[in-house]
């Protein structure tokens, strides 16, 4: 199995973890580390004040930067029950910004497969950055 078809299974066990009972709409995401056998899991995490949520992409980010700091990230995944794959939020782009090139590769899959290559500066051209 090679890296993008482990990260794709991963990304779909994480979604069953999600926590969606609001939207009903459970996200799971997989990001791959450079260097770094593990790849980390994302699901998005709901909560009754609705500002309290968290997104599988940041979940999957925040979890890498946890355990290792700053590091390159290879690519991510993000997986939804939907017939079209969905992208990341504003949100989740702009943090991916942060710690990613602008052609950091993001593939977009459903339950069944891949279905979609983009990169981060197609979705995100011009991100907000404090840093000149
Ligand atoms: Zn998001």
């Amino acid at each position: 199995m090679d890296r993008l078809d482990l990260a794709f299974k991963v990304a779909v066990e994480a979604r069953e973890n999600a926590y969606a009972p609001y939207s009903g709409f459970k996200v799971g995401a997989a990001l791959s580390v450079k260097g770094i056998d593990k790849i980390y899991p994302g699901c998005n995490v709901e909560n009754a004040s609705y500002g309290g949520t968290m997104c599988a992409e940041r979940t999957a980010i925040f979890s890498a930067v946890a355990e290792n700091g700053k590091v390159p990230f290879e690519f991510c995944i993000v997986v939804t029950d939907t017939e079209y794959a969905t992208p990341p939020c504003a949100l989740c782009l702009q943090v991916f910004s942060e710690f990613c090139p602008s052609d950091f590769p993001i593939y977009l899959g459903t339950l069944k497969g891949i279905q979609k290559k983009v990169l981060l500066k197609e979705l995100l051209p011009i991100p907000f950055n404090k840093i000149p």
